[in-house]
């Protein structure tokens, strides 16, 4: 089984996601747990929480096809003291309401260390993901690659697996790759999307892929920069995304569309379920 869809939007109600992904076709999907933009929303409440599960049963979603996206206001590896006490609370915040929702497993970015030295950054990055997994005991981290602009963390598989060599509780924690940030970050999708699959496989195991982020990309290969576009629209193309898709390490794991073209989705997400 593939589980496909877009980030969808949480707007007035988070159970609505849920209607908002079954409406374009989606087999599965994300969302924001809360509104991203702010450090401190309102809990959940019970009749929203209750009505997410509802739907979720209703339409048919395992929540195995569901991967939450933590908010971008949090810096796992920031060297500053009130940054990351802010940045812990909401990341533990975000976890604890994914667990609520019935769902296994929330998405975060590495983060940026800013300034000093990059395995100070990638120390503190994996100590805040320790943190929210000892406070947050049902859940899994899934640590998102990136296209590794400035002190951004995360953009090579090596550099993913000296994080993952840092954190202790190593069995709840895996990936997602996103294709965008990988053809930024110098790995030709394009061109080798089995290969870099199979590399992923043979470094992590297949198990460590807890999703995709399926994102065509604006920008060139190795342009170290994250923009993204409709899937077949952009310098990755179609043909990569079907060797994606065929690939055993993208069963049963969600494959998130964050294509800016919204009108676009129901046939992207078409195209993909069919290859
Ligand atoms: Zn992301
Ligand atoms: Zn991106």
């Amino acid at each position: 089984m593939r589980f496909i869809g877009p980030h969808v939007s949480i707007k007035e109600n988070i159970s609505f996601a849920v209607d908002r992904a079954a409406a374009i076709g989606a087999t599965g999907f994300a969302i924001f747990t809360k509104n991203q933009r702010i450090w401190s929303a309102p809990p959940l409440s019970d009749e929203s929480i209750e009505s997410f599960r509802k739907k979720m049963a209703e339409k048919n979603y395992s929540p195995s096809a569901v991967l939450p996206h933590a908010g971008y206001l949090i810096n796992p590896a920031t060297p500053d003291e009130e940054l990351r006490a802010k940045s812990l609370s909401l990341f533990c915040d975000e976890a604890e309401r994914t667990v609520l929702l019935g769902l296994s497993t929330i998405n975060i970015h590495p983060g940026a260390y800013k300034e000093g030295d990059r395995k100070d950054g990638l120390r503190r990055s994996a100590r805040m993901i320790d943190e929210v997994l000892s406070a947050v005991p049902e859940i899994r981290i899934a640590i998102e690659n990136t296209a590794g602009s400035g002190t951004i963390l995360g953009s090579t598989f090596e550099e993913l697996d000296e994080l993952l060599a840092n954190v202790n509780c190593k069995e709840r924690v895996g990936f997602t790759l996103d294709t965008a940030h990988l053809f930024g970050a110098g790995y030709d999708v394009k061109n080798k999307a089995t290969a870099i699959l199979d590399d992923f496989v043979t470094r992590f195991g297949k198990e460590k892929l807890f999703g995709m982020h399926l994102n065509d990309s604006k920008v060139p290969l190795s342009s170290k920069k994250d923009r993204h576009e409709s899937i077949g629209e952009g310098l990755i193309g179609k043909e990569a995304f079907k060797a994606i898709i065929q690939h055993d390490a993208t069963e049963n794991i969600p494959l998130i569309l964050e294509t800016p073209n919204e009108e676009r989705w129901p046939e992207e997400v078409k195209m993909l379920l069919e290859f």
